[in-house]
């Protein structure tokens, strides 16, 4: 096994961060298997969205919505992104995962948009080996032209360390989606080194806070001034500002009194499959506003 597996290693060439030598360990043994794994559930078509709702917490209106992948296996057993991203970003294999996500997610979306069951806008999560492929602007172009979808209902979530691994290229990838007409957003916000000036010159309009900022609140004295920095800061910026991974309503009042208004979390819902969200849309319709949902035990 340890023979074949060696060859695979050799096998998969440059994109291979294995070990060749007899010290395969255990871990690169499971590294290679998912990997392995991952691409036979790219051709099996079995990465699917998952949504989470964005509120506006002063009115309790959605003003988007989060794509979240799953893997859905073939047994039907649904997989957590911290169990593949890392992996299918390391081999590239994220380039495909992603754009099989991308296709499903927007195809839903516009289902609801065209029954009016949502005006805002959909949210997707951009690794930076997809934004350094060259064919990504026209592939974004024709998959919207394809599926006959308004680039201003997009946008596109890129972490703030992915943003800077890669300064120049980025800023030029981002200024060409944006002249499209798709949204740019800092995911992850604060856990980067945020250099004040890149923020000025580059071509985003929102921040999310992290949430590990948000956990703690209102209780821990860091974050609450960690996070009404941020605040201010995208404020003074003309940005907006949005929160992730708000369980509480203690955590909402806060960030409510700092002035961020736009949430996500589960004090809201958690992300759901592109059915549970339809149903979810369905009975906010009919309520024309949302409540938060009191964290359960
Ligand atoms: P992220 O983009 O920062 O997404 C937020 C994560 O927080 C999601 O985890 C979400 O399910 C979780 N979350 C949302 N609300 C709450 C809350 O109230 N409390 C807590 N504790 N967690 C909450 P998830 O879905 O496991 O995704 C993890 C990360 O994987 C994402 O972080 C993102 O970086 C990456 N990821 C997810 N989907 C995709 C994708 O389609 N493409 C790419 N490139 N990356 C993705
Ligand atoms: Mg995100
Ligand atoms: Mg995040
Ligand atoms: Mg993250």
């Amino acid at each position: 096994a340890a023979d074949a597996a060696m060859y695979r290693a050799k096998d998969l060439g440059r994109n291979n961060y294995q070990f060749y030598t007899s010290e395969l360990t255990e871990q690169a043994f499971a590294h290679l298997s998912m990997q392995t794994q991952i691409r036979q559930g790219i051709d099996r078509n079995e990465f699917i969205p998952y949504f989470q709702p964005q509120i506006d917490s002063r009115n309790g209106q959605i003003i988007g919505m989060e794509v979240l992948a799953r893997w859905q296996d073939h047994a039907g057993k649904i997989i957590s992104p911290a169990e593949f991203i890392h992996i299918a970003e390391k081999t590239g294999l994220i380039i495909q995962l992603d754009r099989q996500v991308m296709r499903k997610a927007i195809q839903s979306f516009l289902g609801w948009h065209l029954d009016s069951l949502v005006s805002g806008k959909l949210s997707l999560n951009l690794a930076v080996k997809q934004l350094e492929q060259d064919d990504f602007f026209d592939f974004v172009n024709e998959l919207l032209q394809d599926l006959g979808c308004n680039p201003n209902w997009l946008e596109f979530e890129i972490t703030e360390s992915d943003i800077m691994s890669n300064l120049e290229e980025m800023s030029r990838k981002m200024g060409q989606l944006r002249l499209l007409g798709i949204k740019i957003s800092i995911d992850d916000f604060g856990t980067g080194y945020s250099s004040l000036s890149y923020l000025k010159k580059f071509p985003v309009s929102k921040l999310k806070i992290d949430q590990s900022f948000i956990r703690d609140l209102p209780k821990d004295e860091d974050d609450a001034i960690i996070t009404k920095t941020i605040i201010s800061m995208a404020d003074n910026l003309g940005l907006e500002v949005i929160a992730e991974g708000v369980e509480t309503i203690e955590q909402q009042h806060f960030l409510q009194e700092n002035g961020c208004h736009q949430i996500q979390g589960y004090l809201y819902s958690k992300p759901l499959d592109s059915q549970a969200m339809q149903t979810y849309l369905l009975n906010f319709q009919k309520t024309d506003h949302l409540t938060p949902e009191p964290k359960q035990a």
